[in-house]
């Protein structure tokens, strides 16, 4: 219990897909949702988490600030907060996930939920 924790190893945990009990997906593709069967792609955040991004573009207009994600190249995700870099912009899936509330103030998001929710 008297060792230090080295920094190698610190770097070691965040580099390797599966520790500290986040899904070890990586670079898997397309997956599943486990709530709600959707099709999605997991993709890692700058804040090493795991999230699943809906498959596809939507116009950044259509989508609220704060809810709008990025697929850097090396597949990290992005989340824009208000930034508009592009036409378009990848959604969270679990904005639109079934097993969740309707996302409201967002048509297109709602559009796509329902879409989810009806297979
Ligand atoms: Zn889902």
């Amino acid at each position: 219990m008297s060792d230090p924790v080295r920094l190698g190893d610190v770097l070691a945990g965040m580099a390797t897909p599966g520790g500290g009990g986040i899904p070890a997906q990586p670079g898997a593709g397309g997956t599943t949702c486990n709530r709600c069967g959707a099709r999605a792609d997991w993709h890692r955040t700058i804040r090493d988490k795991w999230i699943l991004i809906e498959l596809g573009e939507w116009p950044v207009g259509a989508v609220p600030p704060g809810k709008r994600w990025r697929v850097a190249g090396e597949g990290t995700a992005v989340n824009l907060g208000r930034a508009q870099p592009s036409d378009t912009c990848r959604i969270c899936h679990f904005d639109v996930c079934p097993s969740q509330p309707a996302p409201v103030g967002s048509p297109a998001l709602l559009a796509q939920w329902q879409k989810n929710a009806w297979g």
